[in-house]
């Protein structure tokens, strides 16, 4: 936290248009914004949020126990209750709204505002938002200081308060934003106002919330309003569906600066663009050519080697960097940053064990994130095993939506697949009608399971007598990986300490 800058309750005031209850308590200031009572000190500025579950005006006395500086709240009742015992000293500052959320919204709107930024770049998309906000901070960070969305708060919460922690010592501001309704992306963009938009793709994510595709498509589209039209840049993924209606909502809102990512194809691309292609699966990563044909005319070509698996991570470098050069970062340091680009915990991060590797890839999924884990895996050699957990929040698509994966699996010649959750319970039939018994094991294995306990059980056995007693595979891969509800890290966690 730095505590050299602050904000005062008066700036705080204008910004969300409240009303000061206490004006005789006098001037306070603050340098930290908090929700959660427990983490208010004499810096803070407390909001109460009414969340589904909770309302944190029922919290005040403790936050007022712990001196905060200011608080902004919306039930004017809830503060009267407490002002009988308190001298104006011991008073916050306290500031009333309607409705608290919006409030946050628009002190961060106008904080950012505020802060002299040379470039704020908000992403989004239904795969890959976190591992292309991790590059970019790498990357950026190479050219200047960069805040970065810690972690994955990237919803109506997360990125108010990602905002709030730019200072005026930053240069850049990667800020990942998530949705899983439509106007959620307006919503967060209409707060940050970035200066360049990346979507990584759309695909099958929240489809409960979106109702179909085309949902998602045009959330993920919302992104590029909060652009200027002149100096905005909108950056797409020329591979993914949605891509000729961001294009055309592009050209109505005038956007002119727009660049494309690509897998390398015969297609041209018109518009200025980074290629990936000859993508090679080595030890410790891949290694893939970058190609580039930026706005001034100018192309270059060069190899980089990725310490991270899977071909979409190529796709994420060639996002990344047509986002960089454009905003003026030199090749050298983009290239030093992917090449030293660490990846995110539980993004498929490969680790050694003793029967070969795991792909811990347990975060979360989707459909798609799901087979590129699977192409990962395959790219090694050795048996292959899948610890897949059931995808969540898919809607009517889930039933389609698990057949797809398991038919997936059987084609690209998975050797076993373990299953775990309600809505998975149909897949292992499903690969087991379109696998064909590979030449190293006889027995193509496959198993459905409601607890994590008879997975890991099972798993050990598979393993144990495919590496261990009949030596038929020297080294046995294993991806883990299933939507956040599924808690597929159990199972990584077990293969590292068993295996
Ligand atoms: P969330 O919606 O949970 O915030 P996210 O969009 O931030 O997800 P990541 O956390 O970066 O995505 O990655 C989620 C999963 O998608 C991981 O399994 C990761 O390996 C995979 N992934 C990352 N980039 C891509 C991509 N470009 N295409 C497909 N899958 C990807
Ligand atoms: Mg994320």
């Amino acid at each position: 936290m730095q505590q050299d800058f602050f904000w005062t309750d008066a700036q705080l005031q204008s910004a969300v248009e409240g009303k000061r209850l206490n004006p005789q308590a006098g001037t306070r200031s603050f340098s930290e914004v908090v929700t959660d009572s427990r983490e208010v000190t004499q810096q803070s500025l407390f909001i109460a949020i009414c969340g589904e579950r909770f309302d944190a005006h029922e919290f005040l006395q403790q936050v007022v126990e712990a001196q905060a500086a200011v608080i902004l709240i919306s039930q004017e009742e809830a503060w009267q209750t407490l002002t009988e015992e308190l001298s104006d000293d011991q008073q916050p500052a306290v500031i009333l709204v309607a409705d608290t959320r919006l409030a946050l919204a628009a002190f961060a709107r106008w904080h950012r505002q505020q802060m002299p930024l040379k470039k704020l770049i908000a992403i989004t998309g239904s795969n890959g938002k976190t591992s292309n906000k991790t590059l970019l901070a790498e990357i950026f960070s190479k050219a200047g200081r960069t805040l970065a969305t810690q972690g994955n708060l990237n919803n109506d919460f997360g990125v108010p308060r990602t905002l709030l922690q730019i200072r005026p010592q930053d240069e850049y501001a990667i800020i990942e934003m998530g949705a899983n309704h439509p106007g959620e992306i307006r919503y967060l963009t209409e707060i940050a106002k970035p200066d360049m938009t990346l979507i990584t793709n759309a695909a099958g994510a929240h489809l409960e919330g979106f109702g179909s595709l085309q949902g998602v498509i045009d959330t993920k589209g919302e992104i590029v309003e909060g652009l200027d039209p002149h100096d905005g840049v909108a950056i797409f993924n020329h591979d993914s569906a949605g891509i000729e209606d961001w294009l055309k909502k592009c050209s109505a809102l005038g956007i002119g600066k727009v660049g494309l990512f690509a897998k390398e194809s015969q297609e041209t691309v018109t518009l200025p663009n980074v290629t990936f292609g000859e993508v090679e699966t080595l030890n410790h990563g891949i290694e893939f050519v970058l190609t580039a044909e930026l706005a001034d005319g100018s192309r270059f070509s060069d190899r980089v080697r990725m310490p991270v698996l899977g071909e979409h991570h190529a796709a994420n470098a060639a996002a990344c960097t047509l986002l960089a050069l454009w905003a003026g970062v030199a090749w050298d340091a983009i290239k030093a940053a992917i090449e030293t680009y660490g990846g995110v915990p539980g993004r498929l991060q490969k680790t050694q064990i003793r029967c070969g590797y795991l792909l811990d890839d347990s975060y979360n999924a989707n459909p798609e994130s799901i087979k590129a884990g699977l192409s990962a895996l395959m790219t090694l050699p050795g048996c292959h095993i899948a610890c897949i957990g059931a995808m969540g929040e898919l809607g009517d698509y889930s039933v389609q939506a698990h057949h797809e994966v398991a038919e997936y699996a059987a084609h690209i010649g998975l050797d076993a697949l373990l299953v775990y959750g309600e809505a998975a319970q149909d897949m292992p039939r499903v690969f087991a009608a379109n696998t064909h018994a590979s030449p190293r094991i006889p027995n193509i294995f496959s198993a459905a399971f409601l607890e994590h306990d008879s997975l890991n059980r099972s798993l050990n056995e598979l393993v144990n007598k495919w590496f261990v007693e009949d030596e038929v595979c020297p080294q046995i891969n294993i991806l883990v990986k299933g939507s956040r509800s599924s808690q597929m890290e159990t199972i990584a966690n077990a293969v590292q300490q068993s295996w």
